[in-house]
């Protein structure tokens, strides 16, 4: 089972700090914002402790493909009413490529984009238009296009979306998906019938450009469109569907990442890798 969290990033010891507290949840994959998850301020990777970071990925046995890295949530690339905010949006993809290449990872997890009543069309176009922009000196790192929950005007909530950005966009190779279980159901899929989901995935996108699996439980029944992560077990989703996600054979080289709230503050990860990977739900937070 591939399964892993999303780590933080901070000083002193920054990527290597990652790869350390992955570790310490006996996790096989991580995810990491290069920066606040909320601005564009970046430090230099130069700081990152890289060497010695992907010295422990090796010895742990960590695939390239396992080290996410998660765009910030303010990048719109859907944005046509004000060209500064997808500039920065295109502007600042462009960065985040040259130093998802640097950590020696290989794909960035992008939040499609919201069209702010521009219409979904015109902001669908917007995107392709962006990715095309960002990803002109680019031929390795891959962007995977997460699905959404449809809060607000946000695109992405429809498997269909994908497919056609990732058809129109002139390095198509480059695009994956990332699926996330808690969006999917905000979305209206039933995420229940879970083979019929991934056959429907199947034929409009196809399962191999399926890169990472963010595996959260949801506070919202299905179709809320509100986006609001659980603990695995905690929420309307359940364990033993989220389980079955994480252990399902069709899925067995795609990275799973928790992105699920923290208890009093601290990360839920470590008690609940272990719970998907023996299978058993321990209500953990009613003890
Ligand atoms: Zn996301």
């Amino acid at each position: 089972m591939i399964i892993g969290s999303h780590v933080s990033l901070s000083a002193p010891d920054y990527f290597l700090g990652s790869v350390m507290e992955a570790l310490s949840y006996n996790a096989s994959a991580l995810m990491i914002y290069t920066g606040a998850p909320q601005n564009t301020f970046r430090k230099n990777v130069s700081d990152f402790r890289i060497d010695e970071a992907r010295r422990l990925l090796s010895e742990a046995g960590i695939s390239d493909y396992s080290v996410i890295v998660h765009a910030p949530y303010i990048i719109n690339l859907a944005n046509t009413t004000k060209p500064e905010t997808f500039e920065l949006a295109v502007d600042f993809l462009k960065q985040e490529i040259d130093r998802t290449r640097s950590i020696g990872a290989k794909v960035i997890v992008l939040h499609p984009g919201s069209h702010v009543n521009a219409g979904e069309e015109i902001g669908l176009e917007r995107i392709i238009e962006g990715l095309n922009l960002a990803l002109v000196d680019n031929d390795d790192i891959e962007i995977a296009l997460e699905t959404m929950a449809g809060k607000g005007s946000e695109l992405g909530y429809k498997f269909e979306h994908l497919a056609y950005i990732k058809n129109s966009v002139i390095k198509s190779n480059l695009i994956k998906v990332c699926m996330d279980t808690c969006h999917m159901s905000d979305a209206g899929y039933d995420v229940f019938e879970f083979d019929r989901l991934l056959d429907e995935f199947e034929l409009v996108v196809g399962l191999e450009h399926l890169r990472v699996i963010h595996l959260n439980d949801s506070k919202n029944l299905p179709g809320a469109r509100k986006d609001r992560h659980a603990n695995l077990g905690y929420g309307e989703l359940g364990f033993d569907f989220l389980h079955k996600v994480a252990s399902h054979p069709r899925l067995a080289l795609v990275p799973k990442i928790l992105e699920t709230p923290y208890v009093n503050d601290q990360p839920p990860y470590c008690q609940e890798i272990k719970m998907l990977r023996s299978g058993i739900f321990d209500d953990w937070l009613s003890t």
